[in-house]
């Protein structure tokens, strides 16, 4: 389903959404006639290399409703000539972390234009990374359900490492076979690898700061940094912890299921 599908499918998948509350998942949290009345507004967390963008954009054609990247909107930004997208082109360029009042900016105009084009609800990815700018959110409009992605962290430097970009046509690919055998009560880890196709094959890079020393550098910062929002959400009971233990064709369908979104035909599909 996409944006603009009909209303009834659009009520259909919230309900589903509901249903997943109603099931005990987050703690059945909020009043179910609030989700009834409004669009699923969802939080997507996890850390660099999860495939958060990834699940954050197949679940929102899923549901219908607009996947807003924090990273997308900076780069919508940056490609604008105005002194503002000057001033943030100095502060990227210089590796620094954006204000909460640059982010907010961004945020709330997406939202105008959001409710401008008549979308309904949203899936924010990379937003909010702070706990103040959690608590704005919350002034601004009320999150549903927080979506927590989490991967060993042996097995994320595996696969950042094996990122690639094709620099003919800039699709992604990652060269990482992992499989993880079952220890200590860890169910298996099975995530093959995204091979290129031979046209790309040749073309292959690696981005800059995919090296062991950034990754685990990039991974300590993030931790650092979320545990105070995953806190904020969890007590709030809308915190949901979901474990990456597999490729995009293991994961989606699991999502799903956790969801309870997942349709009969899927169901199927996982049996064979
Ligand atoms: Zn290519």
């Amino acid at each position: 389903m996409r944006v603009g599908a009909g209303a009834a499918n659009t009520h259909k998948a919230f309900k589903q959404l509901w249903a997943a509350f109603m099931s005990g998942m987050a703690a059945a949290a909020l009043p179910p006639a609030k989700l009834a009345q409004q669009p699923a507004k969802l939080v997507f967390l996890g850390c660099p290399g999860v495939g958060k963008g990834t699940y954050a954009s197949m679940l929102s054609d899923r549901l219908g409703i607009p996947h807003i990247a924090m990273g997308d909107l900076v780069r919508e930004e940056l490609l604008k000539s105005t002194p503002n997208a000057q001033k943030l082109k100095d502060l990227v360029n210089q590796g620094k972390l954006l204000s909460d009042d640059i982010v907010l900016n961004l945020l709330s105009s997406r939202l105008l234009r959001a409710s401008e084009n008549g979308e309904d609800g949203f899936i924010l990815d990379g937003f909010p990374r702070t706990r103040s700018q959690a608590e704005i959110l919350d002034q601004l409009t009320e999150i549903d359900l927080v979506v927590n992605l989490k991967l060993r962290e042996d097995v994320l430097i595996l696969k950042c490492l094996g990122r690639r970009i094709c620099s003919g046509c800039g699709n992604n690919f990652n060269l990482a076979d992992i499989d993880v055998q079952a220890e200590n009560g860890h169910p298996r880890i099975l995530m093959p690898a995204m091979l290129p196709p031979p046209t790309c094959a040749s073309k292959l890079t690696i981005r800059e700061d995919d090296t062991e020393d950034v990754i685990r550098e990039r991974l300590r910062i993030y931790a650092q940094e979320s545990k105070p929002v995953e806190d904020y959400y969890k007590q709030q009971n809308k915190l949901l912890d979901f474990d990456v233990g597999g490729g995009i064709p293991q994961t989606w369908p699991k999502l799903l299921r956790t969801l309870k979104l997942d349709t009969e035909d899927e169901l199927k599909t996982q049996q064979l």
